[in-house]
């Protein structure tokens, strides 16, 4: 990806990797562009100039030059009045999503309260390549606690000392299929969006192995490297029973909840949510996964073209069922947060999330200046309303 100047797919939805990967990395992608029976490929070959206008979902035949020329603003050194960004603190944390290491030093700077998800594929897909289970066979499980420690570490030493989320492995049986010897390992699932990911490799005799090295590249970030600001966690957990299973794996390992060690978990399952009285015992905190948690609230394959005029995080049932994962979360005084792309692609999601009580959103580096201001707002323009009893009322019935 780090070699295209765009990227256009034929398939895919707005919350599939391709898609948030470019994102990060600021490179105009569109994807899923299937629509009846025709999609982009069918139109562009092999040596054809395009230009690609990803904010508006436009491909140009030919080079068009001011779309792909950057905007110049003007500089101190045009005359111009330049005024230091001024970010008025907030009382729901901003924080960012960040899966390139590469990519830390350059945001670190942005006005950001930490990390609030750094998706551990993005190591094994930049770094280790290999999967796990075929470096433990061949005799090398120390490439994977390495390298996996030290793309953890950039992050959380630019970071310092602001708190870096690391969520465990979260591949689909493909994705793993496509690292070096990961054939041999990995099943062919139908659809493995719903199978074996997250928790469930965890505890899996047929991968607890691998997991285990991951825990240990956790432990030599903190406890070697000193980096106490990283915390971590656990996605796609189905069951409270799992819950169970993953904090015992922990707790073998030598990894306690403490003060400076938060424990995670992704509520991104209507499980999560409907039981979430019972995940609260396993954990510190949550953090929404609205990619996955509006697909299966709705039934939508967010990777489905077909069905994505569907997907959308904003449904009430939807935001229902966040209203009532921050209460269950509350009453057991655990925080929530949301590192889906809900509030990155829609920034007025912020004001229902502060209006829920959230304790933190977490955005994509390009959205965090602004979510920050918007958030200020919100926050601001809430308070105003309660003191004045003025104020727009909001119509939708959240109650369950
Ligand atoms: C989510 O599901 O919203 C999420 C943040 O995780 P991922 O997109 O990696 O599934
Ligand atoms: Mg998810």
């Amino acid at each position: 990806m780090k070699k295209a100047s765009a990227i256009i797919t034929n398939n895919g939805g707005m919350t599939c990797h391709a898609a948030i990967v470019s994102r990060e990395m600021q490179i105009p992608c569109i994807v899923g562009t299937k629509s009846k029976g025709k999609a982009a490929m069918d139109y562009i070959k092999t040596g054809d100039v395009v230009t690609v206008d990803a904010k508006n979902g436009v491909v140009y035949k030919g080079n068009v030059e001011s779309i792909v020329k950057p905007i110049k603003q003007a500089t101190a050194a045009d005359g111009a009045v330049v005024a230091a960004e001024q970010f008025a603190p907030t009382g729901t944390k901003v924080l960012m999503n960040l899966g390139d290491p590469e990519l830390a030093d350059k945001y670190a700077s942005l006005p950001a309260d930490g990390i609030g998800l750094m998706r551990e594929e993005f190591l094994w897909t930049t770094y280790i390549h290999e999967h796990p289970l075929y470096l433990i066979e061949t005799g090398h499980p120390e490439k994977v606690v390495n390298e996996l420690a030290d793309g953890i570490s950039t992050v959380c030493r630019a970071m310092s000392p602001r708190p870096v989320v690391l969520r465990f492995s979260d591949f689909k049986s493909s994705e793993y299929r496509n690292l070096k010897g990961g054939d041999k390992y990995e099943p062919h699932e139908p659809s493995d969006l719903l199978g074996w990911r997250g928790a469930s490799r965890y505890y899996d005799p047929k991968y607890i192995e691998a997991f285990k090295l991951e825990l240990k590249a956790v432990k030599k970030v903190r406890n070697e490297f000193g980096l106490k600001n990283l915390n971590v966690m656990i996605p796609f957990v189905r069951r409270v029973s799992e819950a169970q299973r993953i904090t015992d794996i922990m707790h073998e390992e030598g990894l306690y909840r403490s003060d400076d060690f938060k424990v995670l978990m992704m509520s991104e399952i209507p499980s999560n949510i409907i039981c979430a009285d019972k995940f609260n015992q396993f954990v510190d905190g949550y953090s929404i996964g609205s990619n996955d948690l509006a697909m299966l609230i709705l039934g939508c394959d967010r990777n489905n073209e077909t069905v994505a005029s569907l997907f959308d995080e904003r449904d009430l049932a939807v935001k229902r069922a966040i209203r009532h994962l921050i209460k269950a979360a509350h009453k057991d005084g655990k925080t929530v947060s949301i590192c889906g792309q809900a509030p990155s692609t829609h920034p007025e999601f912020a004001q229902f999330l502060i209006q829920s009580g959230i304790n933190a959103i977490s955005v994509n580096p390009d959205m965090v200046k602004q979510t920050k201001r918007n958030v200020a707002h919100f926050e601001q323009r809430i308070l105003l309303d309660k003191a004045t009893g003025r104020g727009i009322k909001d119509t939708e019935d959240y109650s369950w």
